[in-house]
């Protein structure tokens, strides 16, 4: 299919960008902004999105970038998640967002997908967002009334919807560097390399005199937006990470979860037992990584 017509704006700066939405807003008309086109293009073949007009991000260079900022890493929005995959920064201080990105679909994919773009298509099925829950990742945006941070646990709202006002444009997300000596997994299965994934689980351990001092475990791919699994989080804290323990909080990841989505796919049943088992290989692949 082809995308119903659409009026295209690109503008060349930030502030330009934000203009345009918020005067269209007030005209009443349904504008969206296209970033790297990996998610909105097909919604738009498909007709599950029909915009009347589409903002593109892509000749603003000042929202593509990637540095160190006072013990963070901040990423421009429109920085591709090819760039974000080959920068050596991310890889050495930010193993598990290097990993995660990864795993998001193919290379054509991330040489044209923004991260930016990932965080605000909220897909629950996308690795970013459980990454965000697990690091305390940070998301500065830019409207009319002017910029705000926002932290990840009040960025995901619920099914690919975030608190962005539509007027917004998502900037930067802030990285914070992992901590030396934290262990760290992200795990997922899919049908295909390449695929979204059906059920996956992200995690950070960190020890300390050799028991856990602080779990952060997240699963992504079963509920309407990524979840932290607090329970098991707070099961592990103060105990040695031993293979038994580790598979006794798995389980309770899993029973914790919210009714998990079913598919032709995937059952919930099976979503729920993809969540232990591979919580449980994340949480050894995390406490081995642990110093
Ligand atoms: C075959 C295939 C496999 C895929 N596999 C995976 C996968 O395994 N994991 C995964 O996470 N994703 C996967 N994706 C999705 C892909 O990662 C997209 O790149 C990503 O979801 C969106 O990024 P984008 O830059 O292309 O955004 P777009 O598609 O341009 O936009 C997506 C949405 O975000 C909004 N948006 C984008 N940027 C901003 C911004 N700066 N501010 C405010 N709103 C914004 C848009 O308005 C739109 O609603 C896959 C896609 C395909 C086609």
């Amino acid at each position: 299919m082809k995308p119903a017509s659409f009026d295209y704006h690109a503008p060349p700066t930030l502030a330009e960008a934000v203009e345009l939405m918020a005067r269209l807003h007030e005209e009443g008309v349904d504008a969206k902004i296209l970033a790297g086109g990996q998610s909105l293009m097909p919604m738009l073949a498909m007709r599950v999105a029909r915009p009347e007009v589409l903002v593109d991000l892509g000749k603003i260079k000042s929202l593509d970038y990637i540095r160190e900022e006072s013990g963070a890493i901040a990423i421009g929005a429109m920085t591709s998640k090819r760039a974000a995959e080959a920068s050596a920064l991310i890889e050495r201080q930010q193993p598990l967002f290097h990993a995660a990105t990864k795993l998001v679909g193919h290379r054509q994919i991330r040489n044209r997908g923004s991260v930016g773009g990932s965080f605000a298509h909220a897909d629950p099925a996308s690795e970013y967002p459980a990454v965000a829950l697990v690091l305390d990742i940070v998301f500065k945006a830019v409207g009319p009334e002017g910029e705000r941070t926002i932290p990840a646990g009040d960025f995901f709202v619920t099914y690919m919807t975030t608190s962005l006002e539509s007027t917004e444009v998502l900037t930067e997300v802030r990285l914070p560097v992992l901590p030396a000596g934290t262990g760290w997994a992200i795990q997922e299965f899919a049908r295909r390399n390449g695929d979204l994934a059906l059920a996956g689980v992200a995690t950070t351990l960190k020890l300390a005199a050799g028991v856990c001092a602080d779990v952060r475990l997240a699963a992504f791919g079963v509920n309407a937006t990524a979840v932290r699994l607090t329970g098991a989080e707070e099961f592990l804290r103060g105990k040695r990470p031993d293979r038994a323990v580790l598979a006794q909080a798995a389980a309770m990841a899993a029973n914790d979860l919210d009714e998990p989505m079913s598919c032709v796919h995937a059952s919930a049943d099976y979503r729920r037992h993809l969540i232990r088992v591979l919580a449980e290989r994340c949480l050894l692949e995390a406490a081995a990584r642990a110093i």
